[in-house]
């Protein structure tokens, strides 16, 4: 059955918190304050099972536990299957490490020049600017470093990262990340965007961030105003699955949209959260809804604790294949394996190509057929040679 996306069957309001003035529901900082952050709060809230209980109590060693009460309404009670609470929720095999998991999945830390900036790519970095975020996803590829439980201490060194980007004229493209960079306060994110603008040779700004979804609260007028000031400013939010398009979101980002930020999603595939087709077009027919483009799908990295949320490669690869064709192109995220050790992003898509011959090119459409595109000629071997070039890597 197709699950019915229109606008009255997105949830809203301040549900459990019904009695809290709404003008503090609506402060951020409030949230923040209110934040769900220990056993003795989660079990008032939920009937945790014993699993989630010894999620809980160890939580403070490896990735901090907090949720906010405006996110913490999108998860049903009744349901301990619940697909938010199984983001949010800590549980006990997080402290179980399967033999090919690591603290560093994506090999960051040897690609860090100067901290906080992970320079993989020749053209772009990834700049950390905190590691504190509005709430913390179980299955983080930075909880090495993210909430700082396991005494990572990572000081965002912003000046060093500003020092780094000017002095790298290589440098086009800047993501900002953490953490999540709207944590900072308005100055600090004013500041920022501000020195980056001034750089001549970056031409691209985009944050990363997780808060419009775990705190759409915190994008307030004043916000809008710095991303008019500083932009082209892009944003690609974080949302797993549709349960989390909430009308309160759906304003953030027609907010940000409107303030001229482009709006795109990156989601994690999951297991028991997102992993079948008909969960992921919902989710990615509500992001149009919102006016934002779904980017990226990833696999979830080989992060320590996370074999209960990982899925197979290949049911990534058949959601995509069940979707192409079935709806609308721009609905489709690019499916990835951010490769193990540090190879960067990798795409993995279903093959329509089914054989190249002298003169053919023999290709399968979304269902099933099959189409002969003819060749003549050959390929002109100085346009090979210029894309096949291996990319320069950055020195440092
Ligand atoms: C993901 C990522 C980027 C950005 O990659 P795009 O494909 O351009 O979105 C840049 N640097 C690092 C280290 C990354 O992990
Ligand atoms: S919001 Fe991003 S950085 Fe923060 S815990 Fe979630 S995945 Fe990690």
């Amino acid at each position: 059955m197709q699950p019915n996306d229109s606008l009255q069957n997105w949830p809203s309001g301040q549900g459990r918190w019904a009695d809290v003035p709404p003008e503090d529901w609506k402060n951020w900082k409030w949230q923040l304050k209110n934040r769900i952050t220990s056993l003795a709060q989660l079990e008032t809230l939920l009937d945790l099972s014993e699993e989630e209980r010894a999620g809980c109590e160890l939580a403070g060693k490896k990735l901090a536990l907090a949720i906010t009460p405006y996110f913490f309404n999108l998860i049903n009670p009744d349901d301990p299957e619940d697909p938010v609470r199984r983001q949010v929720v800590p549980q006990g095999a997080e402290h179980t490490t399967a033999p090919e998991e690591l603290l560093d999945p994506v090999g960051e830390d040897e690609h860090q020049p100067v901290k906080g900036i992970v320079h993989r790519y020749p053209d772009r970095v990834l700049f950390l600017v905190t590691d504190r975020c509005a709430a913390y996803c179980r299955y983080c590829t930075r909880s090495r470093l993210v909430s700082n439980a396991q005494d990572y201490n990572f000081h965002p060194e912003l000046e060093t990262g500003l020092e780094y980007i000017r002095n790298t004229p290589q440098i086009r493209d800047v993501l900002l990340s953490g953490g999540d960079p709207l944590l900072l306060s308005d100055n600090k994110l004013d500041y920022l965007l501000g020195e980056l603008r001034k750089i001549p040779h970056v031409e691209f700004v985009r944050i990363g961030s997780r808060i419009p979804v775990f705190l759409p609260q915190r994008v307030t007028p004043e916000l809008c105003d710095i991303f008019r000031r500083h932009g082209p400013v892009w944003m690609s939010i974080h949302v797993n699955h549709p349960n989390e398009c909430t009308l309160e979101l759906r304003e953030a980002c027609e907010k940000l949209s409107f303030a001229g930020v482009p709006l795109g999603n990156q989601s994690v595939l999951l297991k028991g959260v997102n992993n079948n087709a008909e969960t992921m077009r919902s989710l990615i027919h509500r992001l149009l809804m919102m006016r934002v483009r779904p980017y990226y799908l990833y696999q979830c990295d080989l992060i320590t604790g996370s074999a209960h949320l990982r899925t197979d490669p290949r049911e990534g690869i058949e959601i995509i294949r069940s979707l192409r064709g079935h709806t609308t192109g721009y609905a489709l995220p690019q499916f990835v394996i951010d490769a193990p050790g540090g190879g960067g992003k990798i795409p993995l898509n279903p093959d329509y190509v089914e054989s190249i011959t002298e003169d053919a090119i023999i290709l399968r459409n979304y269902e099933g057929r099959q189409f002969h595109y003819p060749i003549r000629g050959q390929v002109d071997p100085s346009v090979l040679s210029d894309l096949m070039e291996p990319a320069p890597l950055p020195a440092f």
